[in-house]
């Protein structure tokens, strides 16, 4: 009504005057009660009771206001769906402190594994430990920490990470196990792995070889066969110097981010002289320092499954040396600083089946901890170069189906061949699609 009586432009002016007016009359009204409440209070209590209280008060304001910045900062980083609050994280309450003077055991001792499995193995001859005379059954783990990445992105990375180590296990024959849980809550983070190998050897008498992988290594070469018949004799091989380790005692003599384990008595003891040192708390962190002070250019931190294998070699080598392979003719591990810029040239020069410098087997991001908060390198670096590693094997996957990424930084793909109503005619360069394929590449 008023608008139409006074023109649009008017009735706004009026209606702003008149919600100012009722501001100033809630001022007023505030005033009034503020005013009160003092008088009240300085009527009925005394200054000290006054100056708690307007403390208490103070005290509390400062303690939401926190929270809610904090909680603001937390949202903003986590993604929409908080799982974490879905899923209770609980397992860290039955996490009683531990005696560091008890040492510590991954389970009740076994001296006899060999005889229990030998002849689990005769009962069960529908289950071979070997599926050719010299093609052992392997079983690949891998696993992450059951709680969500600390950047979010992270698990983004490890969906790829275990697709791609899954394509390469069906390429060849594998079966593949992934952890999601921490079997052992003092045996966190790198040594999540020590009561899970012990844990999956003991359970599956069948697996020749375990292949431990990390989740931030990939594989690079989808065609290359691991030389089986060069580790006949052997119960661990490990990417590594025979000179590094044994000569040198350095840290990064070999890594332990891929490797693999026969399932046998003696890894079983391997794995308790391996474990001591894992336990977290003051048991690391004292055996962190043997190490710092033993090995070769290691930097003070905490005990780490690789430095202690190293170590134990290193000490050792009378016990433990004869059965360990130190692989370095292919990447059983590839550092990803040295290979990730090459990939290009790689492509250009050679092709998949080598399993080396050419064409290298894995690349490991070592130390990019894209789940984690805190990596050794720029994060947008080792996400950049995750994708490209993964690219580049992924490419050797989809030119099976006709189709390849459009660079190897990009998501996309692009068809390399016409389709055709005769596929099975179809030949893929590298023989993988056929499940009896032999890699005659290297030669
Ligand atoms: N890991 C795990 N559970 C955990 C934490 C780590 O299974 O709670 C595994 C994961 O596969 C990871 C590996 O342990 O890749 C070793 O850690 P990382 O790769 O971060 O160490 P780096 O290779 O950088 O030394
Ligand atoms: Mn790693």
């Amino acid at each position: 009504m008023l608008e139409r009586c006074l023109g649009l432009r008017r009735a706004r002016q009026i209606h702003r005057v008149f919600e100012q007016g009722k501001l100033t009359i809630v001022c007023l009204v505030l005033t009034i009660i503020v005013l009160r409440g003092t008088l009240g209070a300085g009527k009925f209590g005394t200054p000290e009771q006054d100056f708690i209280q307007i403390r208490e008060h103070l005290h509390y304001e400062e303690h939401h206001r926190h929270r809610h910045h904090h909680r603001a900062l937390v949202e903003e980083k986590q993604p929409k769906i908080k799982s974490a609050h879905v899923v209770r994280d609980d397992f860290e309450d039955n996490n009683k402190p531990r005696d560091p003077n008890v040492p510590y055991s991954l389970g009740p001792k076994i001296s006899d594994w060999d005889q229990q499995r030998s002849e689990w193995l005769k009962l069960h001859p529908n289950r071979p430990n070997f599926l050719t005379p010299t093609k052992p059954r392997v079983l690949l783990v891998t696993g992450s920490s059951p709680k969500l990445c600390e950047n979010p992105v992270g698990d983004h990375y490890l969906v790829k990470s275990i697709k791609n180590k899954i394509d390469y296990c069906r390429l060849h024959g594998m079966e593949i196990f992934y952890n999601l849980a921490l079997l052992d809550a003092e045996m966190s983070g790198f040594w999540a792995k020590l009561p899970l190998i012990r844990m999956l050897l003991t359970s599956h008498p069948e697996v020749e070889f375990l292949w431990w992988m990390d989740s931030d290594a990939m594989f690079t070469d989808m065609a290359f066969e691991l030389p089986w018949e060069r580790y006949k004799d052997k119960n661990l091989v490990m990417h590594g110097w025979d000179q590094m380790v044994y000569d040198d005692k350095n840290w990064i003599g070999l890594n332990t981010g891929s490797f693999l384990l026969r399932n046998s008595q003696w890894s079983l003891d391997l794995l308790d002289v391996w474990a001591p040192m894992g336990p977290k708390g003051e048991t690391r962190i004292e055996a962190g320092k043997v190490l710092t002070a033993y090995l070769k250019d290691r930097p003070v931190f905490e005990a780490d499954d690789q430095s202690a294998m190293v170590y134990i070699l290193a000490t050792q080598r009378e016990r433990w040396g004869e059965k360990v392979y130190l692989e370095s003719q292919y990447y059983l591990h590839g550092y990803w600083g040295i290979l990730v810029d090459k990939y290009e040239e790689m492509i250009e020069q050679y092709h998949p089946g080598y399993g080396d410098h050419r064409w290298p087997l894995v690349t490991h991001f070592v130390g990019c901890k894209p789940c984690g908060k805190f990596g050794d390198y720029p994060v947008e670096r080792c996400l950049k170069q995750m994708d490209r590693a993964f690219n580049f094997g992924d490419n050797q996957i989809l030119q099976m189906y006709g189709f390849t990424h459009k660079s190897l930084g990009s998501r996309r793909v692009k068809r390399t061949r016409n389709e055709t109503d005769r596929p099975l005619e179809i030949k893929d360069e590298l023989g993988l699609l056929h499940p009896k394929f032999k890699t005659k590449l290297t030669t």
